[in-house]
């Protein structure tokens, strides 16, 4: 289907492309910029990790004055987060301990 994402890719990504799809997986999007710099982290959904790299977050990095690097990062996290999420199955992780303890 000629998704929107499809359309964004034209146009070029932007972090809010990055919010709309965490918002699917119920992930939330944190970071900002500073400088020339734009650092977010995807934080999965409490007891969740993110299946393509086992953590609870993703990093997500590009130069503001470099539209084609901010491109590439923003397509390479929106893949990543095609993986889905798998459960957190670290026992002791100060993240979602807390998530442990109910189970
Ligand atoms: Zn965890």
């Amino acid at each position: 289907m000629a998704s929107v994402d499809e359309q964004n890719a034209r146009r070029g990504f932007t972090v809010q492309t990055l919010r709309n799809k965490a918002r699917r997986y119920g992930a939330t999007v944190e970071g900002g910029v500073v400088g020339k710099h734009a650092s977010y982290n995807i934080d999965a959904p409490q007891g969740k990790v993110w299946a393509a790299s086992s953590t609870h977050a993703l990093a997500v990095y590009w130069r503001t004055d470099e539209p084609a690097y901010r491109n590439d990062s923003i397509v390479d996290a929106l893949e990543r987060m095609e993986e889905g999420l798998a459960d957190c199955d670290d026992p002791d992780c100060d993240i979602c301990c807390e998530a442990h303890t109910d189970e």
